[in-house]
């Protein structure tokens, strides 16, 4: 799971509600729950979606934004990753948009035609922008990606979204959504032992327990 960011509380909270105590110490990679055989780690998000296609950890819970980056970020580098969507989440919900300065004119995506666009997620990016016919030129900023158009970096952004209200303070209107997210919990593909994937189908039917609760 993340370590800290928009994911952690709620990913810390799921696990809790399922009934696992987890003994978590701020600055470890690593935590244990006390009352099953489940070992925690904490890391970057970015990462989770590698550490799962690998097979280094059995589960992730991920927002679909940066776990779909990755897999066509992986498939643009000739690999093909496997791994399972175990369930959507109902939490994490975010959109990712473009969005242009204020005073630029925008009557549809043709108006990006030949634009640099700064963005975190160029794949994502690409796919949308390459289904309509529209070239563009990206530019790859892992963060504070919605100042770049006012330090001339760039003519739009390509950014992550939830109530707008940072693309208000930078000058910025959204124009166009070109993905909804959610977080979600995957499993690798490798094939785990029967005691292992048992455990995991236990836990699956408390998530649906704890969501189904919460609608
Ligand atoms: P890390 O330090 O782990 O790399 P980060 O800064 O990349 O963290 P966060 O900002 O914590 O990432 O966001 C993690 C995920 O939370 C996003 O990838 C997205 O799926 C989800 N999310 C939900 N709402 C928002 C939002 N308003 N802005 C950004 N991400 C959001
Ligand atoms: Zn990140």
């Amino acid at each position: 799971m993340q370590k800290s960011g928009r994911l952690s509380t709620d990913s810390q909270k799921l696990l809790e509600h399922c009934g696992i105590k987890i003994n978590l110490q701020q600055q470890r990679l690593l935590a244990f729950a006390e009352n099953m055989p489940i070992d925690i780690m904490r890391v970057r998000d970015d990462d989770i979606p590698g550490l799962v296609m690998d097979g280094v950890v059995d589960l992730g819970i991920i927002g679909e934004n940066v776990l779909e980056e990755e897999l066509l970020n992986r498939r643009a580098q000739g690999e093909d990753p496997r791994y399972f969507i175990l369930r959507r989440l109902d939490f994490g919900a975010c959109r990712l948009s473009l969005a242009l300065p204020l005073d630029e004119p925008f009557t549809g995506p043709q108006c990006l035609q030949g634009k640099r666009i700064a963005t975190s997620y160029p794949h994502l990016l690409k796919q949308y922008l390459d289904k309509l016919g529209i070239n563009f030129k990206s530019c790859l900023l892992n963060g504070s990606v919605e100042v770049a158009p006012r330090a001339g970096l760039a003519d739009a952004i390509c950014d992550l979204v939830s109530t707008g209200a940072t693309l208000e303070a930078n000058g910025l209107r959204e124009v166009e959504v070109i993905y909804r997210s959610k977080a979600c919990l995957i499993q690798s593909d490798v094939e785990l032992p029967p005691a292992k994937q048992a455990l995991i189908d236990k836990l699956m039917i408390r998530i649906q327990g704890v969501i189904q609760a919460r609608e």
